[in-house]
């Protein structure tokens, strides 16, 4: 299978920190990849190049073959390589099915100002949003808090929220980061599985950042590792398990939050 996402030789500075020193690799359609390293490696910044929130210093990313390093990060997220938040501070006043239907206008038709004037395609957007939004909550297991406010839903909930939205702008990548973070075992295992189910069923190719292993282990056809801004290791569970440079990276860190 050929590369869907193509990291080539993608270097960012801050000043004069190097976050992301000459990476390159790709991502095959349908994959579900993840960056791994430890605390400061780099893996935040390059998901903010991918998904175009940060220019590149030197560097591209290629979707199809296409550059998308440096666009705007709507045009990049029209594109279908959409990055959840972490916080979805502001949605917290609707209800999980309000904030599921309103991250649609991501790709809507209507104009915002012809969906609050009720214009007819506005109309019709509402509908078909409405109808996909009950399809997708129906898919997440969300129905018995499709109508609960996302103020009040517990981390895990929230998280799977964060999903449903990116999800809800019909994405062809979907980016991760931490989506695990602050959730207990078994809350953890639901949302691998969900991912999962997001990559199998609706043909998604994920990209994640991820700290807790065993989930990573579990979750990642391949993994690529970064440490101090470099590319380390690459490869399958398996070979990153076994790698020698890794081993060291994780037992070398003095924050050793990984637990490897
Ligand atoms: P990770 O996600 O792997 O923990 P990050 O990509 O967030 O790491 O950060 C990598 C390095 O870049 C860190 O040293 C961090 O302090 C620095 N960094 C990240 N964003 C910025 C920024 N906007 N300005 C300056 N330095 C930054
Ligand atoms: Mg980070």
């Amino acid at each position: 299978m050929s590369a869907l996402l193509e990291v080539r030789h993608v270097t960012r500075k801050f000043g004069g920190l190097t976050a992301n020193n000459d990476i390159s690799f790709d991502v095959k359609e349908y994959e579900i990849l993840s960056v791994i390293g430890p605390n400061g490696a780099g893996k935040s910044t390059l998901f903010k190049m991918i998904s175009s929130f940060l220019p590149t210093t030197s560097g591209e990313v290629l979707y199809k073959g296409e550059r998308i390093s440096n666009l705007k990060p709507h045009v990049v997220a029209r594109k279908g390589i959409v990055r959840t938040f972490q916080e979805t501070t502001i949605f917290k006043s609707m209800t999980v099915r309000e904030s599921i239907v309103v991250a649609q206008h991501l790709r809507a038709k209507a104009s915002l100002a012809g969906y609050f004037w009720g214009s007819r395609t506005a109309q019709e957007d509402v509908e078909s949003f409405g109808s996909y939004a009950d399809d997708l909550i129906d898919f997440l297991g969300m129905s018995a808090i499709a109508n609960e406010q996302a103020s009040n839903l517990p981390q895990g909930n929230l998280r799977a929220l964060g999903i449903a939205i990116g999800l809800a702008t019909d994405p062809k990548v979907l980016l991760l980061d931490e989506p695990f973070a602050g959730m207990n075992h078994d809350e953890t295992m639901r949302m691998v599985d969900l991912v999962r189910k997001v990559r199998d069923e609706r043909g998604v190719t994920v990209l994640l950042v991820e700290h807790d292993m065993p989930a990573v282990m579990k979750i990642s056809d391949r993994i690529v590792v970064l440490n101090f801004g470099e590319k380390i290791a690459e490869g399958t569970p398996v070979e990153i398990q076994n790698d020698e440079r890794v081993i060291e990276a994780y037992l070398g860190s003095a924050d050793d939050e990984i637990g490897m």
